[in-house]
């Protein structure tokens, strides 16, 4: 499967460039199970899943894993567990139909003024429950010339207001790059906000790069970043200060997160971490009700259990930090709100 390749791939350095910290730290991913669990002293706790979708654990998340814990919820989001295998009706592999909304290879149009862009296939890490998973990514990396197409395309579709970089993960992609795309998106003149999705700034926080913040903030674009955290426990001193950075140099920051059994399925969990973002500066915006992407079904939470959730969470927080609880409906024009 390409996504097994695509880690590597989006972190070749060009010779004459020295090498980031925060690709060095997609070199050192954790890749092998056995290491690990050797890592976090969790010998024999966990059975493993035959699946293809490899794991994958950058080392400053991995810091983040309480050792000895299986039930760790961030060691959840990674560990290839042995329930993946077991097959649930009403589980595939395209959930949400995004094979159906391209308008073109690695250009989704689903939502009035808004067209998503697939900048790679490459992630800074593998979440299980994730509907990419499954993916028909191409074997390309990304480049230039990939991405040529889906420009040409955005600058014919002059109801394209908002252009949502995505993937993957678009922050896998090297400064130089994104700084050439970004330019030449903010070259076309019916665009007037860039989004990017992106866990980096959570999963490795020295991707906040100078020529990162540079590269958002330089054109005439208003530039949004959606992050994605789904428990307090991942939002340490370091990404803090990476989300600091962002903020302060006028990226708006928002949260979406995924309800996910055994990980933020409490009212506690939901609190803490709502409360960490907008601390953090970071607006929560989305829960997502789970993706019912095969390989992921243990990890789904029933809509009425998340919904008595999300009405304790609008009795205890101030409603700015109250998520909308939203669930990806293939067919509709936006996103349902549950
Ligand atoms: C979720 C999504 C968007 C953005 O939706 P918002 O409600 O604006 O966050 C855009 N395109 C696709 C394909 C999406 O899945
Ligand atoms: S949730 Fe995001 S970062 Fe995680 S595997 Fe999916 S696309 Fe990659």
């Amino acid at each position: 499967m390409s996504i097994l390749a695509s880690p590597q791939s989006a972190v070749r350095p060009r010779s004459d460039r020295p090498v980031a910290a925060w690709q060095l730290e997609l070199r050192q991913a954790i890749r092998d199970p056995e290491v690990l669990l050797s890592v976090l002293r969790l010998e024999a706790a966990c059975a493993l899943a035959a699946g293809q979708f490899p794991l994958f654990v950058p080392p400053s998340y991995l810091a983040r894993i309480e050792h000895g814990n299986p039930a760790d919820p961030l060691l959840r989001q990674v560990w290839p567990a042995a329930e993946e295998d077991t097959p649930s009706p009403g589980f595939t592999a395209d959930p949400v139909h995004d094979a159906q909304s391209a308008l073109q290879p690695g250009l989704l149009k689903k939502y009035a003024g808004r067209a998503l862009m697939v900048v790679t296939g490459a992630c800074a890490i593998h979440c299980r429950y994730c509907f990419r998973r499954h993916f028909p990514y191409d074997e390309t990396p990304p480049s230039e010339a990939a991405w040529s197409n889906s420009l040409q395309a955005i600058a014919q579709d002059s109801s394209i207001e908002e252009i949502i970089l995505s993937g993957g993960d678009p922050l896998t992609v090297t400064d130089e790059r994104l700084a050439w795309l970004i330019n030449r998106l903010a070259d076309i003149p019916h665009l007037k906000r860039l989004r990017v999705h992106t866990r980096l700034p959570i999963m490795i926080p020295s991707r906040a790069t100078k020529d990162l913040l540079e590269c958002l903030t330089g054109t005439r674009l208003t530039p949004i970043m959606v992050i994605h955290a789904n428990h307090a426990q991942e939002l340490d001193d370091a990404v803090a200060d990476s989300l600091d950075r962002l903020r302060r140099a006028g990226v708006l920051l928002l949260n979406q997160a995924v309800l996910l059994r055994g990980v933020n399925d409490s009212l506690e969990a939901q609190a803490e971490l709502n409360l960490r973002l907008i601390d953090l500066g970071v607006t929560p915006y989305y829960l997502h009700q789970l993706d019912r992407v095969q390989g992921a079904a243990h990890f789904e939470v029933p809509i009425d259990e998340g919904r008595r959730i999300m009405a304790e969470l609008r009795r205890r927080l101030p409603g700015y930090a109250v998520p909308r609880y939203v669930q990806e409906i293939p067919g509709e024009f936006h996103k349902a709100v549950l």
